[in-house]
């Protein structure tokens, strides 16, 4: 079965039955040869750099209600927060003096009538820090919103599809939530000039590999500049609260397949994988992942940015410490550039 590795490699694509194969092997050899085969690519492309990001969880206040989501607008046990200008200016100012040149705006879905205050957030960071990018992930808006942030200097958006098959998508999403939406808001951010990423959590409820196989058909086709992929960790206070994690190993390897399909895309390792193993980024890199994302938020607000239970929590200075040390372990250092995408070189 090596040859379908072999083929992903070569042609960057594989017919429905290869990435079945491929997601349910269990032979220990050939799953070995891909993470191997992603892990030469991922270095092939990157060299031994990791782009760092700096997450900043702006809010936990939601208009949404997804069932997996600890911060869902029903959970009235969490207390919110929305950070403030200032907290978020002092975030990014504390990020890029241990050097970090991307900033990531992470949070629930803020109020519509929020958005000109979103944009004028991105605006100041813009005209204060030129030499950062912006990446906002910050659910789902109308097109009049993305472009309010695209134009205040956002260069980049993430926003996980979570299921391609309809009935999948309706059994985490309530009613009111659909996939059609979903690729709107996808469809308009790449319009609008947004590197985009997207993806899934893996091992979600009712999740299987059929579905999965529909994900990676879907992103083949809608070719993100990055993909961001973590498993599935339940959160007690939601509907989803009862079911089981997702796999580390499904994980990974789907990071293997899609930096075979897709050798130049920005795959972050997840902080999920991380609070399911101490070890979990290291895993990711070693599967072909290139970037992480460190925690910038300020520690009063990030204990109540409960996505998941049992959220990994680190300070951002020792754990900048840390993950090089982790990542120096495994021959890798920190890049600390600003790491955009960049589009392969066409050979004739
Ligand atoms: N509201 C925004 C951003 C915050 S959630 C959005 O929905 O895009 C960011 C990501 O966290 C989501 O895309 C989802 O895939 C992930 N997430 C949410 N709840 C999770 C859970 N219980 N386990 C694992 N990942 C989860």
């Amino acid at each position: 079965m090596r040859h379908l590795v072999d083929t992903l490699r070569e042609s960057h694509h594989l017919n429905d039955e290869g990435y079945e194969a491929l997601l349910t092997s269990e032979d220990a050899e050939l799953l070995e040869y891909l993470r191997r085969e992603a892990q030469r690519v991922a270095t092939s492309v990157f060299g031994q750099g990791i782009f760092v990001r700096g997450l900043i969880e702006l809010t936990n206040v939601c208009r949404n209600d997804c069932y997996y989501c600890g911060i869902r607008r029903s959970n009235v046990a969490l207390p919110r927060y929305i950070l403030t200008h200032e907290q978020v200016m002092q975030s990014c100012q504390a990020g890029h003096e241990l050097g970090f040149r991307t900033f990531v705006l992470q949070g629930g879905e803020l109020p519509r009538e929020k958005a000109p205050w979103i944009a004028g957030l991105v605006a100041d960071i813009r005209a204060r820090w030129s030499d950062c990018a912006i990446t906002l992930s910050l659910g789902e808006w109308p097109r009049e919103d993305y472009e309010l942030f695209r134009n205040a200097g956002a260069d980049r958006y993430l926003l996980r599809h979570e299921s391609h098959n309809a009935a999948h998508y309706a059994k985490l999403h309530p009613r009111e939530m659909s996939l059609d939406n979903r690729l709107r808001c996808l469809n308009d951010l790449r319009e609008l000039g947004f590197q985009t990423g997207t993806g899934i959590m893996v091992g979600s409820p009712g999740q299987t590999i059929a579905h999965i196989v529909e994900d990676i058909k879907f992103i083949e086709l809608f070719k993100p500049q990055m993909i961001g992929l973590g498993p599935f960790v339940p959160h007690h206070d939601t509907p989803l609260g009862q079911f089981p994690a997702g796999s580390i190993d499904l994980t990974t390897r789907l990071y293997s397949i899609f930096r075979l399909m897709f050798p130049h895309a920005l795959i972050p390792s997840t902080t999920a994988l991380n609070s399911l193993h101490p070890e979990g980024r290291v895993m990711g890199i070693r599967a072909g992942a290139n970037v992480v994302m460190p925690n910038l938020t300020p520690a009063s607000a990030r204990e109540n940015y409960t996505l998941y239970d049992g959220k990994a929590i680190t300070d951002p200075a020792e754990g900048i410490q840390q993950l090089e040390t982790q990542l120096n372990r495994i021959g890798y250092h920190i890049d600390w550039g600003r790491g955009d995408y960049k589009e392969p070189i066409k050979t004739l």
